[in-house]
């Protein structure tokens, strides 16, 4: 295994769709590697989701897993550790959700963000078997924000009201009742 390298804001592939897979190549040794490696990066960098392009893959794999142990989610429950491929987003649940959201390829950055509050997402896990998984509320936040990078789309894209945008620091010191979301994904 290996930890591998995050690609920052500005970097081409993040804007890339990313490639779906077959479960021929799912179940490859060069797929389950690079599988290992999004969870050991993941983990690393103390992130709760992790998309393929993020360390330079453009293929439709995203990872998403968290405890409520180390304290940054309270009340947002326990996700184990999840791969979702070539993954489709269905909303069931179109009420907007608000959150603050950081991501590992914008480092230090916060923004406000509205997504739907539920959706389903149908996907392959890592032995190419088909999967569905329902979501709501903070995991609903987590998952639209992973399946994004697959699309090649950044939080940033999504933040409507840009004074709701902010360095770590000051969203620290001027937004307490945001400050909930301490990871980045
Ligand atoms: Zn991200």
């Amino acid at each position: 295994m290996a930890i591998r390298k995050v690609a920052r804001m500005g970097h081409p592939i993040l804007r890339e769709v990313a490639q779906k897979l077959s479960v021929e190549e799912i179940q490859s040794p060069r797929i389950q590697q690079l599988i290992a490696d999004m969870i050991e990066t993941m983990q690393e960098y103390e992130g709760i989701g992790l998309a393929a392009p993020q360390i330079h893959e453009s293929l439709q794999i995203a990872i998403i897993g968290f405890s409520e142990k180390n304290g940054r989610y309270p009340g947002a429950g326990v996700q184990p550790l999840t791969v979702l491929i070539n993954p489709k987003i269905t909303v069931i649940d179109s009420t907007l959700r608000g959150g603050w959201e950081g991501c590992l390829s914008i480092p230090g950055i916060r923004g406000w963000v509205e997504r739907p509050s539920k959706i389903r997402v149908e996907s392959m896990n890592h032995e190419g078997r088909p999967q569905v998984i329902v979501a709501e509320n903070f995991l609903s936040t987590v998952f639209q924000h992973e399946l994004d990078h697959l699309q090649g789309v950044l939080f940033i894209d999504r933040v409507e009201d840009r004074t709701r945008l902010s360095f770590l620091e000051e969203y620290h010191r001027y937004w307490p009742g945001g400050a909930k979301q301490e990871s980045e994904v």
